[in-house]
């Protein structure tokens, strides 16, 4: 199975461009997790992202809730995280919407031998060995995401 997995936090949720998302994060308010930005032209990502699942890719979402947080806020960013793919038709099999810190590569292990990650974080992107992994701060996931459509 190939796979594709996706950060969303500062990959292509603009998070950090909500004002006083840390202030807000640590009252427990979930609204910057809805009221992110997306950081791409999303009808172009779900175009080349429903080429990649006619190749056979899978196309899972692996994110992290809020850092010490109760279980009532993990229920409302995961609540929150979900109507935000919703809303921007993103195409996904799966969201694992795991703790803060999880290692990613566990949740999806299992089930890929080959997983591209996209994610913000280098220690993240450190700590995965499925495959390759795609720095969103530094190219254009969208140009990246056509060659691996093409088979580059
Ligand atoms: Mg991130």
């Amino acid at each position: 199975m190939k796979m594709i997995c996706f950060d969303m936090d500062g990959t292509i949720a603009d998070l950090y461009g909500v004002p006083d998302w840390l202030e807000k994060l640590h009252n427990e308010d979930a609204s910057p997790y809805q009221e992110a930005k997306p950081m791409w032209d999303m009808e172009r990502l779900n175009t080349v992202l429903h080429k990649l699942i006619r190749r056979g890719y899978e196309i899972r979402v692996i994110s992290w809730l809020a850092k010490d947080s109760s279980e009532d806020y993990k229920q409302a960013v995961r609540q929150a995280k979900l109507d935000w793919l919703k809303r921007y038709h993103f195409p996904y099999t799966v969201a694992h919407l795991v703790a803060y810190g999880t290692t990613k590569a566990n949740c999806v292990r299992k089930m890929a031998n080959a997983a591209v990650l996209i994610d913000d974080s280098e220690a993240v992107r450190n700590g995965w060995h499925l495959g390759e992994v795609i720095n969103p701060v530094e190219c254009d996931i969208i140009e990246r995401l056509e060659a691996l459509a093409r088979g580059e």
